[in-house]
């Protein structure tokens, strides 16, 4: 006990004469920390695969998280874009929300102008309504989709979202 109580005390005085030792001791706490930031950036749910589906432009991986079935009709999946990769307008029948986990992108509501949204947003499509989402020109985007009333919640596809509506946009 009495061998621990002088080795603490070592400890201490090493400490406070050497201000080079503690110096580096702060500068490693700092990389660390910034490593740990940086690593925030790794996605917390898998990518998935590029979608073959012919309703976007641009790259979009897709992965499904949760399937609706008959104990819980919630579908949740994932989506990520590519910089200036987006869907096509559309209509979800039951609505939709997405949760933005990563980046900037673009929502845009039929007659409205489009809307940058950011990490941390969340986007409620209502029932009906034409919109369509995507990508930033410059930033790749990742949201959480989550949906009910599987059975009548099939996605309608539409036009394409045009040149001259895509760069609306103001950043
Ligand atoms: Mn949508």
């Amino acid at each position: 006990m009495r061998q621990g109580g002088r080795q603490a005390f070592r400890l201490v005085t090493n400490y406070t004469h050497k201000p080079m030792k503690t110096l580096i001791l702060l500068t490693l706490s700092l990389v660390l920390l910034s490593a740990a930031a940086f690593s925030q950036r790794t996605p917390i749910f898998p990518k998935g695969e590029i979608a073959t589906v012919n309703n976007h432009t641009g790259t979009v991986w897709l992965k499904e998280l949760n399937p609706p079935d008959s104990l819980l009709d919630i579908g949740i999946a994932t989506a990520t874009f590519a910089p200036g990769a987006k869907l096509d307008w559309h209509i979800h029948p039951a609505g939709q929300v997405l949760m933005i986990t990563e980046g900037t992108g673009y929502y845009q509501e039929k007659g409205k102008p489009v809307q940058v949204v950011h990490q941390g947003d969340i986007i409620k499509c209502a029932p009906g309504v034409t919109h369509w989402h995507g990508a930033a020109p410059k930033s790749s985007f990742t949201y959480i989709a989550v949906s009910t009333n599987s059975k009548k919640n099939k996605t309608v596809w539409l036009q394409r979202v045009s040149d001259v509506e895509y760069n609306s946009a103001r950043n």
